[in-house]
Order: C-alpha cells, then sequence, then structure tokens
C-alpha cells in the first residue's frame, strides 16, 4: 500500500511552495489509490507553535487536502527517539560533539553550497561515550549513495561532502530533524517523500540514517521551488502569501488549486478546479523540475 505524506514545520503561514509540496503528495498518493497523512515537524524549539500547526491544518482542509490517519505531533515523540538513540548508540553508531557553534563555523566553510549548509568534517569523531547530555552525531560510513528521484531522475550524492556526520541530538535535549524524520516516517509506514527541491541536499544524509536503522527506502520526489516573480526566494517580503492572505486578495481556493494543478502538470492552463478533480490527470513523468514563478498579481 502507498503511503504519501506532508511534513510541514509548523513556523508560519504555509505559502504556496509548501502547498504545492502538500498538493503534489496527495495527488500522488490519491492517483494509485494509496493513503495520506500530515505529520507536524514541531522539534525545533520555540519557533515551532501549536496554533500555527492548527492554521496549516485548517489551510490544507480549506484545499480538500484529507488526512486518512491521525495526525502526528514530533515534540511528543521524544521517548521513542530517545529508544532510537539508544538502539543506535549500542550498535555503535553515535559520538558525541562537543563542538560549539563558533568552533563549527571556523572549521568548515563550503562557500559552494547555499544556506550555509556546512559539512561537518567528524573533528569530534574520536570521542568517547560519555551519555545523553551531550550532542549526539552520527558516524556516517564513506561513499556515495544513489537514489531514482521521481522528479530529477537519477541522483547521486556523497554525504559527507553535504552535511557530513549528521546531528541528531543537540545538548540543549532536543532531537534533531534528521533523526525525527527518518524514525517518523518509518515508524508510520511511508513509501513516498515529496518535498521541496532545498531539502535534496540532505536525502543522502538520511538514507544513511535509514540504513543504519534498517528502515526501507521510501521513494523521494523533489519539486523545484516556487520562487517570487521576480525570482527571489519565497520570503516575508514576497510571494509567500497564504490560502487566507490570497482570499484577502480576491483569489479563491479553487483559483490557487487551479495554478498548483497547471504547475504539476495536471492541466493545460490555470482554471479554477477541486483538489479531487485533479487526480486523473497527475504522473510524476508530467511534473516539471523547474522553479516556478509566483504570478505577479499574487505578492
Ligand atoms: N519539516 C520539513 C520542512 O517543513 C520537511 C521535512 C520533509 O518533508 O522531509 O521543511
Amino acid at each position: 500500500m502507498s503511503l504519501g505524506r506532508f511534513a510541514p514545520s509548523p513556523t508560519g503561514v504555509l505559502h504556496l511552495g509548501n502547498l504545492r509540496t502538500a498538493l503534489a503528495s496527495w495527488l500522488s498518493a490519491r492517483a494509485v489509490g494509496g493513503c495520506w497523512l500530515i505529520r507536524m515537524e514541531d522539534v525545533d524549539g520555540p519557533r515551532c507553535r501549536r496554533d500555527l500547526g492548527e492554521a496549516q491544518l485548517r489551510d490544507l482542509g480549506a484545499l480538500g487536502l484529507d488526512s486518512d490517519e491521525p495526525l502526528l505531533w514530533q515534540s511528543e515523540r521524544g521517548d521513542r527517539y530517545r529508544a532510537v538513540l539508544e538502539t543506535l548508540h549500542q550498535a555503535g553508531h553515535l559520538y558525541p560533539c562537543a563542538c560549539s557553534r563558533k568552533d563549527l563555523q571556523a572549521l568548515a566553510s563550503a562557500p559552494h553550497l547555499e544556506d550555509g549548509l556546512r559539512p561537518y568534517p567528524g573533528r569530534c569523531r574520536g570521542q568517547g561515550w560519555e551519555g545523553f547530555d551531550r550532542a549526539l552525531r552520527l558516524r556516517l560510513p564513506e561513499g556515495p549513495v544513489t537514489w531514482a528521484d521521481l522528479v530529477l531522475g537519477s541522483q547521486h550524492d556523497d554525504p559527507a561532502t553535504l552535511t557530513g556526520d549528521p546531528l541528531l541530538f543537540r545538548r540543549d535535549g532536543c532531537f534533531a530533524y534528521h533523526l525525527a524524520v527518518v524514525v517518523d516516517d518509518g515508524d508510520q509506514g511511508v513509501t513516498e517523500v515529496v518535498r521541496g527541491g532545498d531539502l535534496r541536499a540532505v536525502t543522502a544524509t538520511q538514507i544513511r540514517l535509514q540504513e543504519a536503522l534498517g528502515l526501507p527506502r521510501p521513494a523521494y520526489a523533489h519539486l523545484g521551488m516556487v520562487v517570487g516573480p521576480d525570482g527571489s526566494r519565497l520570503g516575508k517580503r514576497a510571494g509567500a502569501l497564504g490560502v487566507a492572505a490570497l482570499a484577502a486578495r480576491g483569489v479563491g481556493t479553487a483559483e490557487v488549486l487551479g495554478w498548483l494543478g497547471w504547475s504539476l502538470g495536471c492541466l493545460a492552463e490555470p482554471q479554477p478546479c477541486q483538489a479531487a478533480e485533479l487526480v486523473v490527470a497527475f504522473r510524476w513523468d508530467r511534473v516539471p523540475a523547474g522553479e516556478l514563478r509566483v504570478p505577479l498579481d499574487w505578492v
């Protein structure tokens, strides 16, 4: 049984990029009669807020993206994540890291990588185990990872040059995104991960963590980014409008769905529709890989 998911972080309003990801994953599941779920990725401390998550759920509901499973909040899964860390530790996959943020900045700089993604060079790899009051990293095995991306085609990455050994547990007691996302996809039985292309660079690392945990590998689809009318990254200033702000500008959910459906190759022209009407036309080989600009009058 195919199971897709949308896993937003409840740190703000879902913008057109997020909504496009949600719609694509929902359509892909529905097109093969599969199931779909929503998961709130709220492990990232105080930036995550319940009320923002609830507003995101309302927006997904307004678009008709219905979930088949109970909603999962990652902040309630601490016991499970800790048990998984214990398992990884027993199998020798973890080491404690004493590097401060300042150390990390000084250790590695990789100007070719966007968004300040710096590979961790493994400085603390030789550290002995000191328990769960330290930051913990996964010791990556050497070598590249390949996967067949549903949008991008065949992919080949060496996680050592992208993330290096990923942080799984922070010294402040927070579980890291890589740990939570891989454990939950595994526990929930997710077979297809659809997300924004900005996360392509961490996929090889997450595949390594799946392997360390003996989890099956889901299919991956990394969508082209939705950018502002001038090609800039969607942000608070330009193009990051959500369902409510678009409605206030006279752009209703049917119009948003029509535009998103067209952008995913389901419609020849953007024309108002319902999500369910797009299902029959959805196919991954029709989804273009490139960037997508928000219409000028939508910002
Ligand atoms: N929670 C992540 C985000 O909102 C997405 C994680 C994923 O889809 O793997 O950026």
